[in-house]
């Protein structure tokens, strides 16, 4: 998978547009047992970054597909991530040192150093931020089918088999 590079000389003077392409392979990597890595899932699309008065603006449309598993009937279902993606990128302030640590509270802002950010990893923070924590694969789920354990209605109970013996016994 090709890496979301954001090179921040790139966006001196206008805006530029990078492609998104997150397979299946480093979903998985992410994600772990939070979906169905058997399926195909995938993240794509564009981010465009600005360079903004003492920030970078970043804005992706992404067109996902997850199989994430139901939390009620354990089936897997298709769910389509949020397609706006939003950031802010700011420069670390010089006075950070290396073992203060950045604050994250604030999703949105991300503190860079240097010439260059990979934003693979924002992209998937974003796709796991917007999944559901309790996934449903919809309103009507009934949760886990036991159908196959309910005997059929015309089906005899063993317990009252044997009753029917005896009484079948007393027409002798
Ligand atoms: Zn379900």
């Amino acid at each position: 998978m090709r890496k979301v590079i954001l090179q921040f000389r790139e966006i001196k003077d206008a805006p530029k547009e990078l492609e998104v392409m997150i397979d299946n392979e480093a979903i998985a990597a992410r994600f772990g047992e939070l979906i169905d890595t058997s399926r195909e899932n995938y993240c794509n699309g564009v981010i465009t970054a600005e360079k903004l008065q003492g920030a970078v603006s970043v804005v992706g449309s992404l067109q996902s597909k997850l199989h994430l598993i139901c939390s009620k009937c354990l089936e897997t279902f298709e769910y389509k991530v949020p397609e706006w993606f939003n950031l802010i990128l700011m420069p670390a302030p010089q006075a950070f040192k290396d073992e203060v640590e950045l604050e994250s509270s604030d999703l949105d802002v991300v503190y860079y150093k240097g010439e260059q950010i990979d934003l693979t990893d924002h992209v998937l923070d974003h796709m796991i931020v917007e999944i559901p924590m309790n996934p449903v694969c919809s309103e009507n789920c009934n949760g886990v089918n036991y159908k196959c354990e309910v005997p059929e209605e015309d089906e005899i109970d063993p317990r009252w088999a044997a009753l029917k013996n005896i009484s079948s016994n007393d027409k002798k």
